[in-house]
């Protein structure tokens, strides 16, 4: 299995790359924001919790996020791999995940980073604000306690990675298309070292 996780903070492009990994690779795509979204619409009792902790640009509780990804990749009988898109968000987290990736006799393949400025992170937020009807994209409080959170509490799941020769840092700026490519490439070479 190829299992990825596509790391970044928020507005670094992980929605939108993520779709061109899953065409490209025929992978499950996992986003953990979109789930929570699902359930606020939804009207479920999850969706209400984790709504308390979105509006405010805070993460919602490990052990809550943990629950609900595992059973999501449970719910998948027959996969060519994931992509993890919003998730590990903590050490906590990337622990967890690896520990039961290793239960299933799986692993992370690579963690990419969409590296982004932040001027630039804030200024594609509040664009997508125009359209993605998101409360924690319309408010420049609550992305900048969001951009924060990424720096105190995500930032360090990198090093997990980096330590187990998985982490690859990718430039998330520019052309869309140009942008998957060098993503597909840090795959293939990460494929590569992993097999040697
Ligand atoms: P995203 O769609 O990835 O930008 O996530 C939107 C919001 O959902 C975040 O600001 C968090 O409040 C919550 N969230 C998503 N993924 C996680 C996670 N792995 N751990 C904790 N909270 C999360």
């Amino acid at each position: 299995m190829l299992n990825i996780i596509l790391f970044g903070p928020p507005g670094a492009g992980k929605g939108t790359q993520s779709e061109n990994l899953v065409q490209e690779y025929e992978l499950v795509h996992l986003s953990t924001g979109d789930i929570f979204r699902s359930n606020i619409k939804g009207g479920t009792e999850l969706g209400k919790m984790a709504k308390s902790f979105m509006d405010k640009g805070e993460l919602v509780p490990d052990d809550i996020t943990i629950g609900m990804l595992q059973s999501e990749v449970n719910k998948v009988s027959d996969a060519n791999g994931f992509i993890f898109d919003g998730f590990p968000r903590t050490v906590a987290q990337a622990r967890s995940l690896d520990e039961y990736l290793e239960s299933k006799g799986e692993e992370i393949t690579a963690m990419l980073a969409l590296e982004v400025t932040e001027d630039e992170l804030k200024t594609r937020l509040m664009d997508r604000a125009q359209t993605s009807g998101r409360k924690d994209d319309a408010n420049m409080d609550v992305i900048e306690k969001r951009i924060k959170v990424y720096k105190e509490e995500t930032a360090p799941v990198a090093a997990h990675y980096e330590s187990l020769g998985k982490f690859k840092a990718v430039n998330g700026e520019g052309d869309i298309d140009e942008i998957a490519e060098r993503l597909f490439s840090a795959i293939e070479t990460l494929k590569s070292q992993n097999k040697s």
